[in-house]
Order: structure tokens, then sequence, then C-alpha cells
């Protein structure tokens, strides 16, 4: 009895207030900023205790770090993820398979961007990063090329927080001066140049500056050339990079990377796990370039935001050489290998996609637009862009995190802003209204702070 009483106590108590100094957060130190408590999530949106105690209700602009795309509770999910666990929540991926991985398999290889043929499952995207890197190195030994220990990309990308993912991180933002020892050095090509897709007509169109475009090429080309010999693979985020600074460049960018990947033998790692699943207009960023990457990786929207998932998908020919390589494996195989669970919401939340993501993300894109452009008239605001169901308020300075947070949670918004950056990746399935409120919202937090 008293047990159960102390517990109910403390469900209904400050669990803001438990959490300080006991549970680490994303890079975040133990005496940070008190988080907010989320009592319930709905829809778009959740429903939060404030650290000064008070209560919103805010649609979420963030949709859980880009997970959430048809937002919380959804139906047909839960639904898919009840009947799954009524079956079996868990059972090991070595010597057995199932239903939810193989079916999930299945729809990844046959929504794919160009003939991808296999698909290992991860439990993160920093894991399927890893696995992708590995894939490289195991596919060049075994095509006689074990020199090539190297990878190519460029700076600004964000790939994961496992060490390999990281190594291919930004140097400088990526966090690489703090693990100096660990850390491979890889090839890091400029940044393409900043492009912007414009609305023509009912068509949308990139806009680069073709001066810098022409100049990048000839760097990336030439980079690439010169460390040919020891490169195994590129391994970039196609058309926007994310947690890089929410940064959009020209597709043609990629069609180089291709080019160069084929040139050297060298292939192509897309990290979609952002981009993934219509986030940028397109099902894979990747077909903005009408790029066939060798190797792909998903993940975030890919779970419905439920349950913790990704996956590395590979073409016949790397799955081959693989297959017939001294090892003759992959050289992974985590615990949680291809979850049931999370594989079976997975699923459902693919299909719910298939028929609704186009038209949301045109919606929400057209929506963004129309919201986010009066933020050019702050002064502390020196771009706005939106690509996709992606909208970025970029300023002239960082931005005061937790002021810009608690001035969008007063306005009914959840915003998570990094460096220069408040911005807004939201639930496909936010109407035109939920759009216009995280725009407004957005706006109202950045005057408020920055003016
Ligand atoms: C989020 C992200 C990752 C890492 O995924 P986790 O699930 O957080 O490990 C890797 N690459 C890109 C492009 C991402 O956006």
């Amino acid at each position: 009895m008293r047990e159960a009483a102390t517990l109910a106590t403390r469900r209904g108590g400050d669990v803001a207030a438990r959490d300080r100094g006991l549970v680490w957060h994303p890079y975040a130190p133990l005496n940070g900023p008190v988080p907010y408590a989320v009592s319930g999530a709905s829809g778009v949106r959740l429903s939060l205790t404030c650290p000064d105690g008070s209560t919103a209700e805010v649609v979420d602009a963030m949709a859980s770090w880009w997970c959430a795309v048809h937002g919380y509770r959804h139906p047909t999910l839960d639904a898919a993820a009840h009947r799954q666990l009524d079956d079996f929540s868990h059972v090991m991926f070595g010597g057995l398979t199932h239903e939810p991985a193989v079916g999930l398999a299945e729809r990844l290889v046959a929504m794919a961007p160009g003939p991808m043929a296999h698909v290992f499952f991860a439990d993160s995207g920093s894991v399927s990063v890893e696995v992708a890197l590995k894939l490289a190195l195991q596919y060049q030994t075994a095509t006689g090329s074990s020199e090539r220990q190297r990878f190519l990309t460029i700076r600004g990308g964000y790939h994961g927080d496992t060490f390999a993912a990281m190594s291919v991180c930004d140097p400088v933002d990526g966090m690489h001066s703090a693990f100096p020892g660990v850390l491979a050095s890889h090839v890091f090509a400029p940044r393409p140049p900043l492009a912007r897709l414009e609305a023509h007509g009912d068509r949308d169109e990139w806009v680069t500056d073709e001066a810098e475009l022409a100049q990048w090429s000839r760097d990336f080309r030439d980079l690439a050339a010169a460390h040919a010999s020891e490169l195994a693979a590129v391994v970039v985020e196609p058309v926007l990079q994310g947690a890089g600074g929410m940064r959009p460049y020209d597709p043609r960018c990629v069609r180089v990377m291709r080019e160069v990947a084929d040139e050297h033998g060298l292939l192509l790692i897309a990290d979609e796990i952002a981009t993934g699943f219509g986030r940028t207009g397109r099902l894979f960023a990747c077909e903005w370039a009408d790029v066939a990457p060798d190797v792909m990786c998903v993940g975030k929207a890919l779970t419905g935001g439920y349950l913790s998932l990704a996956a590395v998908l590979m073409t016949s020919r790397v799955g081959a050489a693989i297959t017939e390589s001294d090892f003759g494996a992959l050289l992974h195989g985590p615990t949680f290998m291809a979850n049931p669970l999370a594989c079976a919401v997975a699923s459902a939340s693919l299909d719910l996609l298939q028929d609704t993501w186009s038209g949301n993300v045109a919606r929400v894109q057209s929506s963004l637009r129309t919201g986010l452009s009066p933020a050019l008239d702050l002064a502390s605001v020196r771009d706005v862009r939106v690509v996709g169901a992606v909208g970025v308020i970029q300023l002239d300075g960082p931005v005061d995190v937790p002021a810009v947070t608690a001035a969008a949670v007063r306005n009914g918004v959840w915003v998570r802003p990094f460096r220069d950056l408040v911005y807004t990746m939201p639930p496909y399935v936010c109407t035109d209204e939920d759009v216009a409120t995280i725009c407004a919202g957005m706006i109202a937090a950045v005057r408020e702070v920055h003016g």
C-alpha cells in the first residue's frame, strides 16, 4: 500500500526536478536548463509542464527529431503495435526470421530509388551509418582494393554520434577536437554552395550561383582524384544537410558525386536518415538528382516515431561482393536487430505514408513558404529557407535557446533551435492551421528574444 502510494505521488510529482542532475540529456550538462515534462502527446500536439510549473499544449514543430511524421497516437500505428505485442515483441535475428522484418524489407526495396536488393536492419541511424561504412570497406577488400580505407565527404555533414559516424561529420562542428586520438581522418570537400528551392508556377526549381557551383564541382573532382587510390566511398546527405546546418544544396552536386564515385571505383553511400520518406518533397532526396546510390541509410521517419530502428539498403552488386568475400558476411549483428515491434510499426507507417506523403508535404511546404516569409522583416534574421516539409529561420548570430524555446511555448509551439537556426520539421499531417501556428510561433519567439 505504502509503496503504491509513494509511486503514485512520484508519478504526479515534479518529474523535471527529479530529472535534473540524474539523467543526461542530449549535448546538455547535468545542471543545464530545467527540461519541459511531457504528460501526453496526441495528433501533432504535446502536453507540457513548463519549468515555471505552468502547463501548455503545443504543436510539435520538431516531430520528435523528425520521426513522428504521422503525429502521435495514430490509431493505425497504435493498432499495429498492439497486434505485434500480442504476437511477440522481440526475438533474436540470428538464425530466426519473422513477417515484420521480411515485410518491411520488401516495402523498403520496392520504395527505394534505384535497384536496391538487400536490407540490413540496425537499431539507430548512427549504427546504420557504422554498418554502411563497414560495408564499403568490406566491399573494397572483397574486390581487391583493401588499401582503400578512407571516406570522402563534404564539410557541414552530420551522420551520427558513434565514432565512425562522427568521423565523417563536419570536422569543426562535429566535435572531432574532443576525441583527437580515436577518430579516423577522412577527406573533406568544401560545402556545396547554398541553393534555394523556389516556386516557379506550379513547379519547384533549384536556384544556385552557377559560378560557385562550377567551382565546387571542380574542387570536388580534384580532391577525389588526388585521393582516389585510398578512398572506399563517398558518404553524403543528399540535397539537404540536416543537423549540420539545415542547408540545402543543388541536386547537380549529388550527380557530380555519383560520377566521381563511378570514375574512381568508390561506392556512393546516401545518408537519407533525415531526408528519406518525403521530407524534402521527393520520396528520397536522391530522386531530386535522378541518382541511385549503391548504399542507402534510412531511419528517423522510417519508424513513424514509435521505436528506434534504421536500415541499410544496398544493391545486388554490393551484396554479391560481400557474400563472395573471405568473410562471406557483413560483420555486424546487434541484439535488437530487426526488432519485430519496431518493424511492424514501421511497415504500418510506410503503408500510411505511401498514399499521403506527397500531397501532405507539398501542402506543408506551401504553408511554410507563406508563414515564414514575414520573418525576413526581422532585424535579427539573416535567411529564411523552405525545402519540402523543412522550414528554417537563420539568425545573424547564435540563438538564445532557452529563451526562444520558452517564447515559442508561450506561443503554442515546441521548437529545439541550435546554433543560429530556429527551424521546423513538422509532422506531415499538420493542417494548414497547424503550420500557420508553427510559423507564427517561431517568428514571435525570434522577435521577442532577438528583435
Ligand atoms: C539523425 C541522423 C543520424 C543519426 O541517427 P540516430 O538515430 O540519431 O543515431 C545520422 N544521419 C543523419 C543524416 C541524421 O539526420
